[in-house]
């Protein structure tokens, strides 16, 4: 069975004094039962992964193309070079910002070569899950969000959009329902050992529950990252 894996994304939430939670995060981490990652804004991975070596820290999105005429842009390997090992893609904040589901194939195919393990979002929206769409819609933006090619080291990462933020975790049978309909379609892409971690309003009360699932791998965390102490409640929670 592989370890629990808990995945904090700061967002854009963090300047250098914030290092010494990045190093207060790494001293909660050290527990070999569990896989821990912080995704941090691109300014702080080359100082993240340099004081706390033993935490996986990851980015948050780069660009598809590898090298060119792209201005303010970040390209995978950049990051990789910072230090990153993970990379989040897909967020519905980025999708909402522009991406569409061919940019997110695109950027996962382009973290996959430089080397990175992909956290790839999906979440349906409040009107689609109010449509009884939840399980369809995801399935599409998934097999919509895959490159042709993939490598190992993908992880699916389910984040309700009405859920991210809001204090509310989708029901144990709607979590299932999205979750077999991911696992239906990592099966189909030949990838059924894919991890598929749950996003959204994750407290450490709630962490138990989910992680007591057997068809959850791991959490995406938002918020309750941002603070050594709550976020390693939730490390905590997982062991
Ligand atoms: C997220 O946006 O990835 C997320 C999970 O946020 P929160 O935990 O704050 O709902």
């Amino acid at each position: 069975m592989t370890h629990p894996l808990i995945v904090g994304n700061w967002k854009m939430h963090g300047d250098g004094a914030w290092l010494d939670r990045v190093a207060a995060i790494a001293g909660a981490v050290a527990v070999p039962q569990i896989d821990v990652a912080l995704c941090v804004p691109a300014t702080l991975i080359h100082r993240a992964a340099t004081i706390a070596p033993g935490l996986t820290i990851g980015a948050q999105d780069c660009h598809w193309a590898a090298t060119g005429a792209h201005t303010g842009a970040i390209s995978a390997m950049m990051l990789r070079e910072a230090g990153a090992q993970v990379m989040i893609l897909g967020h519905s904040e980025r999708r909402a910002a522009g991406d569409d589901d061919a940019h997110v194939a695109a950027k996962v195919a382009a973290a996959q070569n430089a080397g990175l393990r992909v956290i790839l979002c999906v979440g349906e929206s409040a009107a689609e899950r109010d449509d009884g769409a939840a399980t369809a819609r995801v399935r599409a933006q998934l097999i919509a969000s895959l490159p042709e090619r993939l490598t190992a080291g993908l992880t699916i990462a389910y984040e309700p959009i009405w859920a991210i933020g809001r204090g509310v975790i989708p029901s144990p049978v709607e979590i299932t329902s999205v979750v077999d309909g991911i696992r239906s379609v990592l099966t189909a892409r030949n990838v059924a050992n894919a991890r598929v971690l749950y996003g959204g309003s994750v407290t450490a009360a709630a962490t138990r529950d989910l992680l007591a699932r057997t068809d959850i791998d791991g959490l995406l965390v938002g918020a309750a990252s941002l603070k050594p102490a709550t976020f390693s409640e939730i490390i905590g929670a997982a062991i």
